[in-house]
């Protein structure tokens, strides 16, 4: 097989044979190229490829051309899945390429038959949780059939459920050879067919966790791999403080002592100074939990009350005093392992005690499993770099959103790669004649009260020519709650469905959207990134403030503080980079496809009136810039009766 790039991805090459509807694009091969040489030098890449330039084609056809095993890392279970059932298999067969392909979940995505055993002896200890003895029985039935072990086929079984943590596994729960379920052990086998496979999809989170040598993660998937492709890779910072600060649950040390009871059960042991030891644990967490209820759901630890970090000290000892009388019963394996498992927690909770301020953010959170302690440290860029220094392979990040132009510092500083070699790969769109971007004039100020009116005011023109087809992007939940009221009274009888974020899942709004063709959605978060809506379903892109980070998160003021503490300069280093990046992603959602088209409103008049604000105005498509409603609402009619003009000329008429 040639590796002529412009050869395999041109009008006549083997992808244009096999792949229905495929166009060349240049910025696809030069891509290709670059991930190529990469892959030959084993060195890092950072590449931001604009929307269309079909990125995902681009890594994959150098990584199975190398002839060497890759790791596909994706920051959503959505890519996960297009990359296993559809591109990766797609691509083997256009190249003519048999090769074995692996997607590898965490551990806790699969059944572990050891600890199912001891579940079903914990009859008794299951009584509490609702319907778990039930849940037991169908999940008992189900293990005695599955092949994968994959708790994903229990379609019924919520991630919430109490039983999921009593029937997977976890790195330090996990006895592994001295199992005596070791040799048909689901995730045993999950990770021997990554490990034979030419091409491994994972997600960020298992991969860091394996990096970080944490529970969800195998520990030894890595060494194997000769390029480790991170796609989405603008999430892997934040997804990297997770893992690599340091946590520690209560649910964690309830589950040891509920272990700890059903091994000695399970071997027919009595051990009443063990019995009491576990005790003592529970009484410690319902008296911690005591001293948290009332309060805000999350706290920083200076705002822990006294009573709280005495019992803490109190319940480090009462884990230490429990490993130390399951080492002294020795009743095998199981209870050898909770032994660890209690100094491993008692040792952790002592680090989180004495972790220093100054190098992290430690605070506690309290939900409906109880409470969990976490340190976050400001920097993971040394660890990270430590990471991809300690494995000499190609490590690829890429994503739409990665540079502020083409400036590659700030991601390259937050990954601990500053010297990598990247590459800026312009979007194939043709956005001049696609796009516009509307300014909206007079804007008040936007913390002012008459701000969200104003903001749907602005939007008004745009949603009447074309017929709603639209999502309202807001940066805060308050915001997005105001919007709603705001449209209600602009548009008492809205001409077109309207849709608010939280009225159902993501996925099923996501859907609904696609096939009304004409909402509206307002939405915040989760709505700015990974939302792809083709067509003239979406139609406007409206964002109603620039979005920076809520000063209120503590991991912010205390990231801040860290660069403060450095002499660096927290906004310009930190805050604006990072709404800079947020911006690029909310305006993606719009033109997703060569004949899409639409107007992208930019509301916050900080845009123009802040020096900062070329900053914004740099990092958006290259689209006329307009400031008058009726231009852009003459754009959407013109581009939608070219579409279609016998439904627009009806919907005009209704
Ligand atoms: S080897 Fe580990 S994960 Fe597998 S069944 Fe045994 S305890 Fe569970």
């Amino acid at each position: 097989m040639t590796s002529d790039y412009r050869e395999i991805f041109g009008a006549e090459g083997p992808l244009a044979r096999v792949l229905p509807g495929y166009s060349f694009r240049p910025e696809q091969a030069a891509m290709a190229k670059a991930v190529a040489r990469a892959l030959a030098n084993r060195e890092p890449l950072l590449v931001e490829a604009g929307t269309g330039t079909g990125k995902t084609f681009a890594y994959l056809v150098p990584a199975m051309l190398s002839g060497r095993s890759a790791i596909i890392s994706t920051g959503t279970r959505t890519l996960q899945d297009q990359l296993f059932r559809r591109d990766v298999p797609m691509l083997a067969q256009a190249l003519g390429m048999p090769l074995k392909i692996a997607l590898l979940k965490g551990r806790s995505n699969y059944l572990c038959r050891h600890r199912l055993d001891l579940a079903s002896h914990q009859g008794s200890l299951l009584d509490g949780e609702r319907g778990a003895a039930r849940t037991l029985g169908r999940v008992m039935r189900w293990a005695s059939t599955t092949k994968s072990g994959d708790l994903a086929e229990l379609a019924d079984l919520p991630e919430q459920s109490p039983l999921w943590p009593s029937i997977t596994s976890t790195r330090d729960n996990c006895i592994g050879q001295e199992c005596r379920q070791f040799s048909r052990c689901h995730v045993m086998e999950a990770r021997r067919a990554a490990q034979a496979a030419d091409v491994v999809i994972v997600n960020h989170h298992l991969l860091l966790a394996d990096l970080a040598l944490k529970d969800e993660g195998f520990g030894d998937l890595l060494p194997g791999a000769d390029a480790i492709i991170l796609d989405e890779a603008h999430q892997v910072p934040e997804t990297a403080a997770q893992f690599f600060g340091k946590s520690w649950s209560a649910r964690q040390a309830e589950l040891l002592a509920r272990d700890a009871a059903a091994e000695l059960k399970a071997a027919g042991v009595q051990a009443p100074p063990l019995s009491a030891a576990l005790e003592d644990i529970g009484r410690r967490i319902d008296g911690l939990r005591r001293t948290l209820s009332g309060g805000a759901p999350r706290r920083d630890w200076t705002q822990l009350a006294d009573a709280f970090l005495d019992e803490l000290a109190d319940l480090e000892r009462a884990l230490g005093a429990a490993a130390a009388a399951l080492e002294e019963v020795g009743a095998g394996a199981g209870t050898a392992n909770c032994a660890r498992r209690a100094r491993a927690l008692a040792s952790t909770l002592a680090a989180l005690r004495g972790a220093s301020d100054e190098q992290g953010v430690r605070g506690v959170e309290t939900g409906a499993a109880g409470f969990a302690l976490q340190f976050t440290p400001f920097e993971i860029a040394a660890r990270l770099r430590e990471c991809v220094q300690a494995r000499p392979c190609a490590w690829v990040f890429t994503s739409a959103t990665l540079a502020i132009g083409a400036d590659f510092s700030h991601f390259a500083a937050r990954v601990g790669l500053p010297d990598a070699r990247t590459l800026c790969i312009d979007s194939p769109f043709d956005y001049r004649n696609q796009a516009r971007i509307f300014l909206p004039p007079s804007m008040p100020d936007p913390k002012s009260p008459a701000y969200g009116d104003a903001f749907i005011d602005a939007c008004a023109p745009l949603l009447e020519a074309g017929g709603g087809r639209a999502f309202l992007l807001y940066t805060s939940y308050r915001g997005l709650r105001e919007g709603v009221e705001a449209l209600r009274r602009r548009f008492p009888d809205p001409p077109f469905p309207v849709m608010v974020q939280g009225e159902a899942p993501r996925e099923v709004l996501l859907m609904r959207f696609r096939e009304l063709g004409n909402a509206v959605l307002l939405a915040t978060g989760s709505f700015w990134e990974g939302v792809d809506v083709k067509g003239e379903a979406l139609s406007i892109v409206a964002i109603d403030k620039l979005p920076f980070a809520s000063p209120d998160d503590p991991l912010l003021a205390a990231r801040l503080e860290g660069i403060r503490r450095r002499g660096g300069n927290g906004f310009t280093e930190y805050q604006l980079p990072q709404a800079v990046l947020a911006l690029k992603q909310g305006v993606g959602r719009l033109i997703r496809d060569f004949d899409d088209f639409g107007v992208i409103v930019i509301a916050d008049p900080r845009v123009a009136t802040k020096s900062y604000g070329r900053a914004f105005l740099a990092a958006l498509p290259p689209s006329p810039v307009i400031t008058d409603a009726a231009s852009g609402a003459r754009f959407l009619s013109e581009h939608l009766t070219k579409r279609d003009p016998v439904a627009t000329a009806a919907a005009g008429a209704g």
